[in-house]
């Protein structure tokens, strides 16, 4: 028996609120859990700054993988084994794949990538692939299999159903997150019935359907989801601590192009404001050594990186009124030139920020963005795509909501040191209070 098949003498199990058991029999990955690479999620939050919004949202992505790691377990040995659609060959590499799906994320991802301009996806192909402990525990299965894992998480495996357990519109990723962010940020939304939904899946081809008895269940994940991205994940305090940290990560990086002379050198960073980051060095970052360079920048001289530092560690985040940029361009040019008489720097105290998801969307092929649709499994066999049967999920079907906001920090409008006409005048701008509320 080779270590593909190998199987713990004894059940490890992990206590998870959200599953409430995590299960593992096999050596393959238990070993995975154990790897330095795979540890080094428990040091990055799954959803960034909403801690800073919602304090109970401290879960890590290491919590979110074995999550995935667990539905995609269930669906491979709970319902799909001994069907004649599914392959038991690939049971290792789905769960394998979900395991490590979200391996290549890096600390507060989205600012990350917004400035250092990097690629969580592609880290991930490269840690899979590198030689790292992860490749080393994959190699073990045979020599073509950490390709096949990087091939399912980069969705060009050519086995679609194996692929679309991990990414589609309805897919383990997705039930977990929605599940595990709910609980941890305590809000009602995000809860669906996955247990149905896991009842009423079953493999085709190509992909995953779902029992037309099964719809309901569905309709309500859709919404739950829909919810979430409004009501959590863009909530508008969160983004303001996002504009705030990737002001950070900007000034740092002027800063050093400048030649500034840090008074703690920034080493975690180099390879970063240099465009030039190995696997080793990314996996030397998480949350833990950026909010320590944060604490201590709260002390430099240059003024922006520490006033955004501090406002970081303090909380002291930026106010946000409604915007739209197509109609209010104008207004904002004038921000600006009153934001620069008043000594503030538009370029980091006054931000647009924009969110915008869709909530479902049916298979419009060539779009930039082709999302393969949930498919039910009608009672005489036929295949129907979920918003023609649906009129809820219709409803919202490849409806793209965006919003916009304006940030700014609204101390310097009530501060004794600025010019009285400007402060009133930006104020009545952003139709302000006279007052600070
Ligand atoms: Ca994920």
């Amino acid at each position: 028996m080779g270590y593909a098949n190998e199987k713990l003498s004894e059940e490890k199990v992990f206590k998870d609120p959200v599953h409430r058991y995590v299960h593992v029999r096999d050596r393959v990955i238990w070993d995975l859990i154990g790897t330095k690479e795979f540890q080094r999620l428990r040091r990055i939050r799954q959803l960034g700054t909403t801690y800073l919004t919602f304090h109970g949202a401290e879960h890590s992505r290491f919590n979110h993988s074995l999550g995935v790691y667990e539905i995609v377990r269930r669906i491979v040995d709970d319902v799909f084994d001994g069907r004649p659609e599914w392959n038991r060959e690939e049971r290792l590499l789905s769960l394998c794949a979900a395991l490590l799906h979200d391996l290549g994320h890096g600390p507060f991802s989205h600012s990350f990538e917004k400035v250092f301009d990097l690629d969580h996806e592609q880290f991930t192909q490269k840690i899979i692939l590198g030689s790292t402990e992860v490749n080393h525990v994959l190699s073990k299965v045979s020599a073509d299999f950490p390709k096949k894992v990087a091939e399912v998480i980069a969705k060009t495996y050519e086995n679609k159903l194996v692929v679309s357990l991990i990414s589609s519109q309805i897919d383990a990723d997705r039930m977990d997150y929605l599940q595990r962010d709910a609980y941890f940020t305590g809000v009602s939304y995000g809860h669906f019935d996955m247990e149905r939904i896991l009842r009423v899946m079953r493999p085709r081809e190509d992909q995953v359907v779902i029992k037309q008895s099964g719809m309901h269940a569905v309709e309500d994940y859709i919404m739950s989801r829909y919810q979430m991205y409004w009501q959590v994940y863009f909530h508008p305090v969160t983004r303001s601590a996002e504009v705030i940290l990737t002001k950070i990560l900007h000034r740092a990086k002027e800063l050093y192009q400048n030649n500034y002379l840090f008074r703690y050198e920034p080493h975690h960073f180099y390879s970063l404001f240099e465009g030039n980051v190995s696997i080793d060095d990314y996996l030397k970052l998480d949350e833990a050594v950026i909010l320590y360079y944060f604490q201590i920048w709260q002390e430099e001289q240059d003024p922006i990186l520490s006033d955004l530092c501090q406002r970081f560690m303090d909380r002291n985040l930026f106010k946000y009124v409604e915007f739209d940029p197509a109609k209010e361009y104008r207004k904002h040019g004038e921000l600006e030139a009153l934001f620069i008489k008043a000594g503030i720097d538009p370029n980091y105290y006054l931000v647009v920020d924009s969110s915008s998801d869709l909530p479902y969307d049916f298979y419009r092929p060539g779009e930039e963005e082709e999302r393969l649709p949930i498919h039910l499994l009608m009672p005489n066999g036929e295949l129907r795509e979920l918003s023609r049967e649906s009129d809820i999920v219709d409803a919202i079907s490849g409806k793209r909501r965006t919003d916009h906001k304006l940030y700014f920090p609204d101390d310097f409008l009530y501060d004794e040191s600025t010019k009285r006409n400007i402060k009133r005048h930006i104020r009545e701008i952003l139709e302000l209070p006279s007052q600070k509320s």
